[in-house]
């Protein structure tokens, strides 16, 4: 079972696709992270995000990941990135770095194998991104979209800074997210959209569990129609 769960930033993909993955019993693979871990490839060879930089670095670049329990590690080459990408610097270039093509196919080739995989090996995989229910896996038997309200949408993310000690005001990161939804929304490749087929979810005024609860009925209801 492939369930795929999109939307803009802060509208609660992570956390959802998180305990919903736990929950069932399947594998969460977290695509953001891995564009991220790319990014701080790029930031920490100081090459820009333009096709050129692209030829650059991508070469010498693997991003790959590791489940343990109900967490995933990303790696960069053999480091252990998780805790590094979470930063207002990766969040500022990610979505430069993610309308290069090659840094795309790359990451979707990546992301595929590992889905397939980790489908095969436990039953079913959880992917949160932008473009997992139109691109990476647009024949998946569920398909979520997940949108909030733009002022809960920066709450949330100011908290995740705050708790990773980033000093940065809620005006900053509301200017942040919506710069990146543009961004992510009107890139030529794999733009942020609903796939035709994937359900609109509203999480402003839902509770984690609400979240998690409607993800996991989706695939009660798939699982019982036997495909
Ligand atoms: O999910 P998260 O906010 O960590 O994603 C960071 C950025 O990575 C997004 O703003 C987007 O530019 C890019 N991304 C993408 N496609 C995905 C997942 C993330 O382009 N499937």
């Amino acid at each position: 079972m492939i369930v795929t769960i999109d939307g803009p930033a802060g509208s609660g993909k992570s956390t959802t696709a998180k305990r919903a993955a736990a929950r069932l019993g399947y594998v969460y693979l977290d695509t953001g992270a891995m564009y991220r871990a790319v990014a701080l490839g790029f930031l920490r060879v100081g090459a820009s995000a333009t096709p050129t930089g692209a030829e650059a670095v991508l070469p010498s670049l693997e991003v790959d990941v590791q489940h343990q329990d109900d967490t995933m590690q990303v790696f960069l080459g053999d480091e252990a990135v998780t805790d590094r990408i979470r930063t207002a610097e990766v969040g500022r270039i990610v979505s430069d770095i993610s309308t290069l093509a090659p840094v795309r196919e790359y990451m979707v080739e990546q992301q595929r194998r590992i889905g397939r995989a980790q489908a095969d090996r436990h039953g079913g995989v959880v992917l949160d991104g932008r473009d997992t229910g139109t691109v990476v896996f647009p024949e998946a038997p569920v398909k979520i979209f997940l949108v909030a309200d733009i002022d809960e949408r920066a709450r949330r993310r100011l908290q995740e800074y705050e708790a990773a000690g980033e000093e940065v005001t809620l005006e900053e990161v509301r200017t942040e997210i919506e710069e990146r939804d543009r961004q992510d929304r009107t890139r030529d490749i794999a733009p942020l959209r609903r796939a035709d087929d994937a359900i609109i979810f509203d999480t402003t005024d839902c509770t984690i569990r609400e979240q998690v609860d409607f993800v996991a009925d989706r695939v009660k209801a798939q699982n019982a129609r036997g495909t």
